[in-house]
């Protein structure tokens, strides 16, 4: 038995004129002989309005309740979904994360998969040719709903194909051709990528290019999944994501992501001695907020500015911890109006002067850096919200992408 999995964002399956298509390209696999796994995400919009629907009744919504509703998204597109195929003669069914059964834990909104017994999944596609998967979610051991965390279809669909084993393929089907050198909404003169490595594409997603939720591509690199980003509205044959190769490493700066999701916080006038930083960032763990970048200043006098950035959506919570926690703060300031821009490649590894380009580039477009944060294969700065646009094209530029 051939079994592909093919997974449909939001935008194609918004209304039923899209679903049509996701149809088209379903019954087209099955042409070649496949027999299908079809993950799907909610409709556009839906997951985004059920959260605000929750926020409506509750002012801190029960974090398992949130996910019980949630899921219902993705189990409406399912359902209308397999109509869609029973309706063209396919021997269609859908099935549910806790049906297959997906096993997380229990870190409601963003649980992670312990396991998938793919032993029921095959015995199905003996009966039917196509099954129609919820993605997006689970259960955990003691039978209570999970969500995997935003953009977790794309998780849902590339596990599955590792489950599967055999080397089944993972096609993710979005709302543009493939993965691009940088994101095409925010700059003309990006172009799509045949190809792209784990390790690159994994740094993409750390670094806010949506386009592959960051889970989905650990998951593809350790189980060696090839995945395929692809467009539902177009027939091009998209991007592979795939193992590091000899023509890649030869590449210096294959993109660039960015980040909207970010809110600064300083504290300024910290007591400069061992012991304070773990006084901060202890509390912000403990309360389960993520920090990304971090920046200490050099001391005056014994005291020190302390500034990190977090999730926007964290921003309140983190400044209440931090003052239930107490420190020696002079004041706490935050913005939100700040957004990250990062160069990613892996040929940086061997090559200096990157993040000289980098810094130049952005200097001469007059964009002011606010923070400035690097690994073996990223440059990353944070900027103004009102230039991240900008700051994008002069590094599409700078580097030729
Ligand atoms: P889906 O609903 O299909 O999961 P997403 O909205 O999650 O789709 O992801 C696709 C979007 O990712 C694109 O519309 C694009 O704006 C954005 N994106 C960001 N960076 C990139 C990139 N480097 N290449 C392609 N798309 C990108
Ligand atoms: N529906 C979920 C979301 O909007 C999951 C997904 O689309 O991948 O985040
Ligand atoms: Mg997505």
């Amino acid at each position: 038995m051939r079994i592909l999995v093919q997974k449909f964002g939001g935008s194609s399956v918004a209304d039923l004129e899209c679903m049509k298509k996701v149809r088209s390209k379903v019954l087209a696999a099955r042409e070649e002989g496949y027999k299908l796994v079809v993950v799907l995400s909610a409709r556009a919009g839906q997951t985004n309005s059920l959260l605000e629907r929750a926020y409506q009744w509750s002012d801190e919504p029960d974090l398992a309740e949130l996910d019980v509703l949630l899921t219902t998204g993705e189990q409406e597109s399912v359902a209308l979904f397999s109509m869609l195929l029973q309706d063209a003669g396919v021997k269609a069914r859908s099935i549910l994360g806790f049906q297959i059964p997906i096993i997380t834990d229990d870190a409601f909104g963003s649980a992670r998969i312990d396991s998938i017994d793919a032993t029921r999944l095959r015995e199905l596609l003996e009966t039917y040719d196509v099954l129609v998967m919820a993605g997006f979610q689970g259960r955990t051991p003691d039978m209570r709903l999970t969500t995997l965390g935003r953009g977790g279809s794309d998780t849902s669909a590339v596990a599955i194909a590792a489950a599967l084993g055999d080397d089944t393929r993972c096609d993710i089907y979005t709302d543009v051709d493939g993965v691009y050198t940088t994101d095409p909404r925010m700059c003309k003169a990006a172009h799509k990528l045949d190809r792209i490595c784990y390790d690159e594409m994994l740094e993409m997603a750390s670094m806010g290019a949506k386009v592959l939720q960051i889970r989905s591509v650990e998951i593809a690199e350790k189980y060696n999944v090839p995945v395929r980003v692809r467009s539902t509205f177009s027939n091009d044959p998209g991007t592979l994501v795939t193992k590091e190769d000899d023509m890649m490493e030869s590449v210096l700066v294959s993109g660039i992501a960015t980040d909207k999701d970010q809110a600064r916080i300083t504290l300024c006038d910290v007591q400069d001695r061992p012991g304070t930083a773990a006084s901060i960032f202890n509390p912000l763990g403990e309360a389960g907020i993520v920090v990304d970048m971090i920046i200490q200043t050099a001391s005056r006098n014994g005291v020190t500015d302390m500034a990190f950035t977090v999730s926007r959506k964290d921003l309140k919570r983190a400044i209440d911890v931090l003052t239930k926690a107490g420190n020696d703060a002079s004041k706490i300031e935050s913005s939100a109006s700040i957004a990250k821009v990062s160069v990613v490649g892996v040929g940086m590894r061997n090559h200096s002067g990157v993040s000289g380009r980098v810094f130049d580039a952005l200097y001469k477009a007059g964009i002011n850096l606010i923070m400035i944060s690097t690994s073996e294969v990223k440059i990353s700065c944070l900027v103004d919200e009102a230039d991240l646009e900008l700051a994008v094209n002069v590094l599409h530029k700078e580097f030729d992408l």
